[in-house]
């Protein structure tokens, strides 16, 4: 049992748009003696800059050779102009790491496993000569809190990219978050941190740009120096019924319940509609994703978990979508490729062209949706619960399945034992409202030892 069961914690609901909406710099700040429509931005404009000249953004892309590092890479490059790679970094794949040195030319590349067996050979390298080598992860954390970093696109998987997201906002950097990992485990110490530091944090999962872009769609002038943009969205907050995420289902959505528990690693990795790094696809398999997306979703729009529904949509077209008080429900659509909602965090307020796929008007295109069976996907429920009770839920419940989907990738555990794992362990810790990231980190460790316990039982 729960040790703390009776002190379940209430969200606090006090106008949470304003005081948790994560972009207190999306307005520029103004000039208090100048009327609205005459106040500029400080020069924070994107591309098309004011009076026509804006120095191009400087980006570092942490997990540059994962599925989303490498689809930002794409996105930059057909900006060039734009935005200029300042740094990229990763932990495994050097062979790949390298040839991204030298296509994309990065001023400083940053591997951040020290224990890299290949790491000093990758060190004495000198290709291309523009490129600055460094290894671990104090140089990357330096490199994204100096001046020559604008936006850090958070491509790490994992809990693993918690502290380089903590970097970014704390010097209040735009972070482009793909880790929501990050949210789920430090929601609250993060806004805390961008509330302070100014720093943006905008969504790059695709169901959270969904609803960041479907909120803001009747906004009369959406461009940087509208000051009156942000009000706009936090006014909005107190007109929202809910919000829909959607979700594929994953690839086991149509197999016969009994059969879920032979799943093996291939059908589990085997998505229908998205290509993704194998972390995220076990977790879309068993719907651990969309719990995990549910908490995001409360951390960046400030809405109870009350407010968060999901629905599965087997097409993938359309992302997410808001409904409003009088039923009216906006939705964003296009295909299923990242492309488009990194490159949307990157140039955002603005829309640029994009070599994302497109929706094809000329073909036929059926969409459907329909309720989720929590019999086949007991992680959802999960979800709602760390949302709900929120303090080290998240923290725990993220390590416990970080370390159920390693023993699953290493046929130690069912696919199955996946939620059951992570459940018992989320009932059993020790909670607590308000913890430090210590703390945090502390319950993060005593997680993974327990799901490692519970599997040294079982064999
Ligand atoms: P991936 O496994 O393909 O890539 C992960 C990257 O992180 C790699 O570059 C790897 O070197 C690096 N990495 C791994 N362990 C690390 C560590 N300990 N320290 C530093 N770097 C480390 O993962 P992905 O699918 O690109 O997902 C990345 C993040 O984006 C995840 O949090 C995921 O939930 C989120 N996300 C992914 C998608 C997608 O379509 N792939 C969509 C939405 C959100
Ligand atoms: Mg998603």
């Amino acid at each position: 049992m729960l040790r703390n069961s009776k002190t379940v914690p209430k969200i606090p609901r006090i106008n949470p748009f304003y005081s948790r909406w994560p972009l207190p710099r999306l307005a520029p700040r103004r000039t208090d003696h100048a009327p609205a429509d005459l106040q500029f931005p400080k020069f924070r404009a994107f591309g098309a800059g004011v009076f026509g000249v804006s120095k191009p953004r400087q980006v570092a892309i942490l997990g540059s050779t994962g599925s989303i590092g490498r689809s930002a890479l794409e996105v930059l490059q057909s900006h060039r102009g734009r935005f200029e790679l300042a740094c990229i970094s990763c932990h495994q794949q050097l062979d790949l790491f390298q040839k991204q040195c030298q296509e994309y030319r990065p001023k400083l590349a940053v591997v951040t496993d020290s224990a890299n067996p290949q790491v000093d050979l990758w060190l004495s390298g000198t290709e291309p000569l523009s490129t600055r080598r460094a290894c671990g992860n104090k140089e990357l954390i330096e490199a994204i809190s100096g001046p020559q970093v604008d936006i850090v696109v958070a491509a790490i998987v994992g809990v693993a990219g918690l502290e380089t997201s903590l970097a970014a906002v704390q010097s209040g950097k735009r972070l482009a978050l793909a880790n929501k990992e990050s949210l789920v485990v430090a929601g609250e110490l993060l806004l805390d941190l961008a509330k302070k530091s100014g720093a943006e944090i905008i969504p790059v999962d695709s169901e959270h740009s969904a609803i960041f872009q479907a909120l803001q769609c009747d906004v009369a002038s959406n461009v940087p120096g509208n000051a009156n943009t942000q009000r706009h969205i936090a006014e909005k907050q107190s007109q929202i019924e809910k919000i829909i995420l959607t979700a594929s289902g994953g690839p086991l959505r149509d197999w016969p319940l009994e059969e879920l528990e032979k799943a093996t690693i291939e059908d589990a990795l085997a998505h229908p509609t998205w290509s993704m790094g194998r972390k995220i696809t076990v977790d879309s398999a068993t719907m651990m994703n969309k719990a995990l997306e549910v908490i995001e979703a409360h951390w960046l729009f400030g809405l109870p978990a009350e407010q968060i529904q999901v629905v599965i949509h087997p097409q993938s077209i359309i992302h997410s979508m808001v409904e409003y008080r009088d039923g009216s429900v906006i939705a964003q659509l296009s295909p299923p490729d990242m492309k488009l909602p990194i490159q949307y965090a990157l140039t955002y307020p603005e829309r640029t062209s994009a070599t994302a796929r497109r929706m094809d008007w000329s073909q036929s295109q059926s969409l459907s949706w329909y309720p989720v069976d929590p019999e086949r996907y007991p992680a959802l429920e999960l979800g709602f619960e760390v949302a709900r009770r929120g303090g080290t839920c998240g923290a725990v419940l993220n390590a416990a399945n970080e370390a159920a989907v390693e023993l699953f990738l290493q046929s130690k555990i069912r696919l199955t034992d996946i939620a059951k794992v992570c459940r018992s362990v989320l009932q059993h810790h020790d909670f607590a409202t308000s913890p430090s990231l210590a703390e945090l980190l502390r319950q993060d460790r005593w997680a993974r030892d327990e799901v490692m316990r519970w599997n040294k039982t079982l064999c």
